[in-house]
């Protein structure tokens, strides 16, 4: 059920642990039916869409941005800039723990109450809204190799069949990879439970890759895995076996130990050392491992110890955080960002075919914004379902993956 709100009825948000989501309908002329220009001004942090989609149920183009929930001041900036006239003291629809967490970061700073409706609601009512409004909303991936995960070196090239909106897509599986995954078992348009779930999610895999890799933007961590090799970085089967493992149906591309290589080096560190990084490394070792006293007392000497911190020299350094970073680096940065990405994508679509079978489902629908259309993404995530189903599902994609929440709350979901 639609239910707009007239004081409300343009935009709603659903601020998330890692990015805040708003939805914006824009009306249709009423002669003919189409959007007018659209006049919208971008601020800084303004996360660019290409996704807008024309609904005709809602008389209007839905159009969607994004923001990174800790840069929040950005999104009241971008309401205040395009909305100030409609929103001054009204409501404005709003899921996601960040309309509680901001709730008086709207009140105060743009004098916009938020109208909080329950999360989990609002992502099964967005997914039933597309599913069932709006064409050419849900995309399989279609290998071009059965049976051999994407190999690395050849971005895979998703051949995108969409599927037509239904009537009665139920019963299904929703996977929501946001921050963490919730996995939803829904079985018709106001019937669902949250069966299961996983704090391995985009937020890790984003995580890891701030930590592991000094990159400043999600994108930029895509973009590397683009130009990855994760078999320098990951144990495969055939590193272990020689070849495949053919009385098990394991072909030699196949992960056996994600990051596992890491463990078969012997000359782990140096590989690929520049001459000066390594000749800062070997000063390094030698210092640490020598005059670690010494160290520890010239810390407590304010230049000699921020001169030492420059090269990374310390006390606490040998065995530190910081060392496993620079030690990371002498891996390709792109090898680690595919090797990250393949790790949890296929460790999410595993745990999704779990769950259909528990659950006796053969539909699974995957959301949120770690998916986005990424090739490796999709690829590998279609890999798993396809793999540990021996075939039988097919990993369900959507356009609009990341809005599922904020599209239930422009809706009005209500429990
Ligand atoms: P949440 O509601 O928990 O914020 P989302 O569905 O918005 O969840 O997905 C957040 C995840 O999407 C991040 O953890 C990250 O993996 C991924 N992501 C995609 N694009 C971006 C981006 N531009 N900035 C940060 N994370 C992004």
């Amino acid at each position: 059920q639609i239910n707009l709100l007239k004081e409300s009825n343009a935009l709603a948000l659903d601020i998330g642990g890692s990015l805040a989501k708003l939805v914006y309908l824009q009306p249709h002329l009423p002669h003919n039916r189409a959007p007018p220009p659209l006049k919208i001004h971008q601020v800084d942090g303004t996360l660019a869409n290409a996704l807008s989609v024309p609904v005709p149920v809602l008389d209007g183009t839905l159009h969607f941005f994004a923001f990174e929930s800790r840069n929040i001041h950005q999104l009241l900036r971008f309401i205040r800039r395009n909305w100030a006239h409609h929103t001054a003291r009204r409501h404005i629809r709003a899921t996601g723990g960040g309309s509680f967490k901001y709730e008086s970061a709207f009140r105060d700073e743009i004098d916009v109450s938020l109208a909080t409706l329950d999360e989990m609601t609002c992502t099964v009512a967005g997914l039933n809204f597309l599913l069932t409004y709006v064409d050419n909303e849900v995309y399989i991936y279609s290998k071009t190799q059965p049976h051999r995960p994407p190999q690395p070196a050849s971005v895979p090239h998703a051949t995108q069949l969409f599927v037509p909106a239904a009537t009665n897509p139920f019963p299904y599986l929703l996977v929501n990879i946001g921050s963490g995954v919730s996995i939803v078992k829904v079985t018709d348009h106001a019937t669902f439970e949250r069966v299961s779930g996983s704090s391995l999610g985009g937020g890790t895999f984003w995580g890891l890759a701030r930590m592991l890799l000094d990159c400043q933007t999600f994108d930029q961590v895509i973009d590397l895995t683009n130009h990855g090799d994760n078999r320098n970085v990951d144990m495969l089967v055939g590193d272990i076996y020689g070849g495949a493992y053919e009385n098990l149906g394991l072909d030699a591309s196949v992960i056996a130990a994600s990051f596992g290589k890491a463990t078969m080096r012997n000359d782990y560190a140096r590989h690929q050392l520049t001459t000066f990084s390594l000749i800062k490394d070997r000063f390094r070792r030698a210092i640490c491992g020598t005059l670690d006293l010494w160290l520890s007392f010239c810390h407590a000497l304010p230049l000699v110890g921020r001169v030492l911190k420059a090269f990374g020299i310390g006390s606490d350094v040998p065995w530190s955080p910081t060392l496993i970073t620079h030690t990371g680096a002498q891996y390709r940065p792109q090898d680690i960002a595919l090797a990250l990405l393949r790790m949890v994508s296929y460790n999410i679509g595993q745990i999704a075919y779990l769950n259909a079978r528990v659950h006796n489902l053969d539909r699974i629908y995957f959301g949120g914004n770690f998916i986005r259309n990424h090739p490796y993404t999709v690829a590998d995530i279609s890999f798993a379902v396809d793999f540990w189903s021996q075939g039988k599902m097919k990993a369900l994609f959507l356009k609009h993956d990341g809005y599922l929440g904020a599209i239930g709350a422009f809706i009005g979901a209500s429990s």
